[in-house]
């Protein structure tokens, strides 16, 4: 089973991604995390990202779309993946179509957290304190620019899943065990 997750930034993706992983023995994919881990380990592709990231904005889509192409041919995905944080443009989706086409694989369901972005900022507040700023782009003005960009660039790709009827909506605004109780029942209803 192969599951994207879509959502602005603090929609609780990676929270819901994690269980999906623990409740169907799939792995998350966050490309956030595999990004923040290049930065870390001061890889070509860290140094390349690492400016790019701290603005808010978005890594070029040649990049995402090799790197999760050679994520998904790894054995741990044999079971299934679910998608946290890619795809972010609709060239990014017409891309991961194209390239799963070409493996023999498909989505299976494209999950959408809606929330009221008022309340993503204190979220991503509360993030930041809680994980002792491990994230360099959890400060409030680059969250309001990645904010932005999800509104201008990534929110376009839930037109594009919904005109091929693959899309379903959680209220992404509910207790956590609620959303996931959600979301669970849509992936095995
Ligand atoms: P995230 O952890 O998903 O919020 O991602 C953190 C940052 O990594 C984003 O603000 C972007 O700079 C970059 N990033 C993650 N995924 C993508 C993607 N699919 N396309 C472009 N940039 C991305």
């Amino acid at each position: 089973m192969n599951v994207i997750l879509l959502g602005p930034p603090g929609a609780g993706k990676g929270t819901q991604a994690k269980r999906l992983e623990t409740k169907f023995g799939i792995v998350q994919l966050s490309t956030g995390d595999m990004l923040r881990a290049a930065v870390a380990a001061g890889s070509a592709l860290g140094q390349r990202v690492r400016k790019i990231m701290d603005a808010g904005e978005l890594v070029p889509d040649d990049v995402m779309v090799s790197l999760i192409a050679e994520r998904v041919d790894q054995p741990d995905c044999a079971n299934g993946f679910i998608l946290d944080g890619f795809p972010r443009t609709v060239r990014q989706a017409e891309a991961l179509e194209d390239m799963l086409r070409d493996k023999g694989l498909a989505i299976d369901y494209v999950i959408e957290l809606r929330v009221d972005e008022e309340i993503l900022v204190d979220r991503i507040k509360t993030r930041a304190q809680e994980s002792g700023g491990a994230r360099t782009d959890d400060n409030e003005e680059t969250v309001r620019k990645r904010l932005a960009v999800y509104r201008e660039q990534t929110a376009p790709i839930l037109p594009f899943y919904a005109a091929k009827g693959a899309l379903k909506a959680v209220d992404g605004m509910a207790a956590i065990d609620a959303v996931s109780a959600e979301i669970h029942a849509l992936v095995e209803g």
